[in-house]
């Protein structure tokens, strides 16, 4: 009998152990279910990427891939009947909403083989132990664990033994308007470029907002267009940074595996009765942020990069973050959501669980005294103020580091709206609050 390839997070043909199992069966019907309990807090961007990465799988797939809207645990099953399919096969989801699906669909197939193979990690979440099976909870020790176990060498090929079968019925991919080329061709093109380009000098690039440092693959990796092992395969020892980082990617999905809960809760339990912020006053602070209105040039122009391309510089994610955080005392998750709304790139582990560091309620815990100084911050990656000109367009006359300077900046530019000298201290008095 024929087999599903249901694909969610793994829009590519290549490299993907679980289109090639599901080929080992025969015929195969390529499928994607629209699901509004994933589209719906997504945000535009993101569902616009998502909408150009399935046009551009289905034309690789010759216009066969097969669109159903719906709950997967009614669609997927009458599917796989209508076809008279033998098996569904998938990358494992290892979010706490798609294992849980997952488990559901599986049941829902009754006889039909749910078959899981890979995932979107070079290793599984939930693998990477210590000796005594316990979780790790520090990033450090982690990624020397993460390094041997190891993964499996990029699969060649996934497609040239698959015979595409199709069905009818399917509904129309909605249209998308996304401003970055979609899809497992565009990435592997970004990726190539990177690598031949900005990877030799990422370990001093990638802190540099007004530089093209990093490898922009954030929103591919998030819809699995390539496959994090394919990246890993290309790197040498010189490499170790850029490495580190596709590793935080893993910890962080190892952190939500072994405790779904942190999706929306501290990490660090004691952060629970941390004094925060909520009335009037943090909400209009809360909006000025969003809005990019702070008064504070390197956050303003973070905050105004994030609406204006859906991304923003990882340097300037933790500025943007700590201010909210530690000079406006807003909760770390109402920064959370704007970003998941907004960024392309908006995945639940590395979000939620980057926000609990520089909070510092998460793993690792950066340690709470250590603030961030906006202006500081500014002055030591954005040297020259490009970065701030480039997005904040009432600074473009003002010269050189001088953007960073808030006592040189032209009256149509917002007053800073708190003093972080002040607003520090505040931090801290919390923070030693809950010490003990
Ligand atoms: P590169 O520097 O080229 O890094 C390569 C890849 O490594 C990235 O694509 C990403 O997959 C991974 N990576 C790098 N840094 C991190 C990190 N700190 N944590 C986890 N993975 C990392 N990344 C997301 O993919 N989605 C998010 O929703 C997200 N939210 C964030 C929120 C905050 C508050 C902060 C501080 C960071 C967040 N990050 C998130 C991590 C990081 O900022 C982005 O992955 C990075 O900026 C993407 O750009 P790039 O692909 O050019 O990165």
């Amino acid at each position: 009998p024929p087999a599903i390839m249901w694909f969610r997070r793994d829009l590519r043909l290549s490299d993907h152990p679980a289109l090639l199992a599901a080929a080992d069966s025969g015929e195969v019907l390529p499928l994607f279910v629209l699901d509004d309990r994933l589209l719906g807090p997504a945000g535009e961007p993101r569902k616009h990427f998502l909408y150009d990465c399935l046009r551009a799988l289905d034309h690789d797939l010759g216009g066969r891939l097969h669109i159903a809207h719906g709950d997967p645990v009614k669609v997927v099953p009458e599917i796989a009947r209508k076809l008279g399919a033998g098996s569904v096969h998938v990358s494992a989801d290892t979010g706490p909403y798609g294992r849980e699906r997952d488990e559901q669909v599986r049941t829902a197939l009754g006889d039909i083989d749910f078959v899981r193979t890979g995932s979107p990690y070079a290793v599984t979440p939930g693998r990477v132990r210590k000796q005594d099976g316990e979780p790790y909870r520090v990033f450090t020790p982690f990624r020397r664990a993460w390094l041997d176990h190891g993964w499996r060498k990029p699969a060649k090929s996934g497609v040239d033994s698959a015979r595409w079968t199709t069905l009818k019925g399917g509904r129309k991919i909605p249209a998308g308007k996304s401003e970055l080329p979609a899809g497992e061709r565009a990435a592997l093109q970004v990726w190539a470029d990177f690598r031949d380009g900005a990877l030799a000098d990422y370990d001093a690039g990638r802190d540099r907002p007004d530089r093209n440092g990093t490898s922009y693959l954030s929103a591919y990796l998030r819809w699995g267009c390539v496959h994090p092992r394919t990246l890993l395969a290309d790197l040498g020892p010189g490499n170790e940074t850029f490495r580190s980082e596709l590793a935080w990617r893993e910890f962080y999905a190892d952190v939500l595996w072994h405790q779904p809960r942190t999706a929306r809760e501290n990490y660090d339990r004691k952060f629970d009765k941390f004094e925060h912020d909520s009335g009037r006053t943090a909400q209009r602070r809360f909006e000025a942020w969003c809005e990019g209105r702070t008064g504070y040039p390197v956050v303003d122009a973070g905050m105004r990069q994030l609406l204006a391309e859906n991304w923003m510089h990882n340097r300037v994610r933790m500025i943007v973050a700590s201010f909210l955080v530690k000079d406006l005392h807003v909760p770390w998750w109402w920064g959370a959501r704007h970003f998941m709304r907004n960024l392309i790139d908006g995945d639940l582990a590395s979000n939620q669980h980057n926000w609990q560091w520089v909070a510092g309620c998460g793993t690792d815990a950066a340690p709470y005294f250590r603030i961030f100084n906006p202006i500081t911050q500014g002055e030591k990656f954005d040297p020259n103020g490009d970065y701030v000109r480039k997005y904040v367009p009432e600074l473009r006359g003002v010269q050189g580091k001088a953007v960073h300077k808030l006592d040189k900046l032209p009256g149509e530019y917002p007053a800073p709206i708190v003093d972080h000298a002040d607003e520090r201290r505040v931090s801290l008095e919390r923070y030693d609050a809950i010490r003990t």
